[in-house]
């Protein structure tokens, strides 16, 4: 073939933007919103080439979230339907029976779920309500399943409680930049937040730790979130990141949604930013529609909430997701009791 036929490969220079050079394990918000702000393809390229490097089978882990304590929490965060300030249509429960949460386990792990994460709508639990979840911990543990709970604010000594019950992972979201929370939420501080992972790390117990995008953040605020993530020290194990699903009654109810390729990139740049979490799809996974899950998954998120019913709102049905994972060439992590997803 001479120069001009199809065989002749020109050297192709790629232009990417000057990205501020971040030093090891420590993210400046400028850094990660030079990530965001990429051509898509580069971001994806770079997030599966990062993904690959951890995570060599592509696997998917399933996750089941059971709300154990429904409604009437004292708090005001401006997404969620449990609160008690606001007039969403829940109605409050008692934290549910060790036999009830036991059945809903067992058809989780039936249904392929590798972990069990039980939340209770509670500022903060007192040391009673800690008692009876170390119960469930311990009974949901029994069952092979590793175990995760979402209850508020913990103290340093109730940390300590659960995870001698069988605690696994503690989940407490960060929720969005610093400089935003204020309008999201103003019964607390973002220091309690990290007051209370502090304590679930010296616990011993795995931190699950995310946030929320599409509550009217600008790109530096989502920026700075990945930020705080991924300077956490150690980043978390697993990382969920939501969608707002916009319900009724909540104050953000009529949030601007977040452009799909908006909440790609934030999957991306998760991925690249702590590159052993795993990157979970949560919230608001099914108004993200097939094609955009898929990208996710390209994207680098390795980790699904799988049910009916995410605490109180939708989720894709179990048949749907196994038919996507299906179409996607996707495996389920059926593996219970590993000892870290990193
Ligand atoms: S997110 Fe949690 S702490 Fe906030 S109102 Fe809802 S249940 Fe309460």
């Amino acid at each position: 073939m001479g120069a001009s036929g199809p065989d002749a490969v020109q050297p192709v220079t790629v232009h990417r933007p000057a990205r501020a050079v971040a030093p090891a394990r420590r993210w400046s918000v400028e850094a990660v919103q030079a990530l965001l702000d990429q051509p898509l393809n580069d971001l994806l390229f770079e997030a599966q080439t990062v993904h690959r490097a951890h995570f060599p089978e592509g696997d998917i882990e399933l996750a089941t979230l059971l709300s154990v304590k429904t409604g009437g929490c004292p708090e005001n965060c401006g997404y969620c339907p449990q609160s008690a300030e606001f007039d969403t249509g829940v109605k409050a429960g008692k934290l549910m029976e060790v036999d009830e949460v036991v059945g809903a386990a067992r058809a989780a792990k039936a249904a392929g779920a590798t972990r069990f994460c039980m939340g209770a709508a509670w500022r903060a639990p007192r040391d009673r309500d800690v008692e009876k979840v170390a119960a469930l911990v311990a009974a949901v543990k029994d069952l092979g399943l590793q175990t995760c709970a979402t209850l508020g604010m913990l103290e340093a000594d109730q940390a300590r409680q659960l995870r001698a019950a069988g605690l696994d992972y503690y989940n407490h979201n960060l929720d969005t930049a610093p400089e935003y929370y204020g309008d999201v939420v103003s019964t607390r501080v973002y220091q309690d937040r990290l007051d209370t992972l502090a304590h679930v790390r010296a616990a011993g117990i795995s931190v699950c730790c995310g946030g929320i995008v599409g509550m009217g953040e600008t790109p530096v605020h989502r920026a700075g979130l990945i930020a705080q993530l991924a300077n956490l020290e150690p980043y978390p194990e697993s990382v969920p990141i939501n969608s707002l699903v916009r319900v009724p009654g909540t104050p953000l109810a009529d949030s601007e949604p977040i452009d799909p390729l908006d909440f790609v990139r934030m999957i991306a740049v998760a991925r690249i930013t702590m590159p052993k979490a795993r990157v979970r799809l949560s919230a608001g996974r099914q108004q993200l529609g097939e094609a955009v899950q898929a990208l996710c998954f390209l994207a680098g998120a390795n980790s699904i909430f799988y049910g009916d019913k995410l605490l109180v709102t939708g989720n894709p049905d179990v048949e749907t997701d196994v038919q996507l994972l299906r179409k996607l060439g996707l495996k389920a992590r059926r593996v219970a009791n590993e000892e870290s997803c990193a």
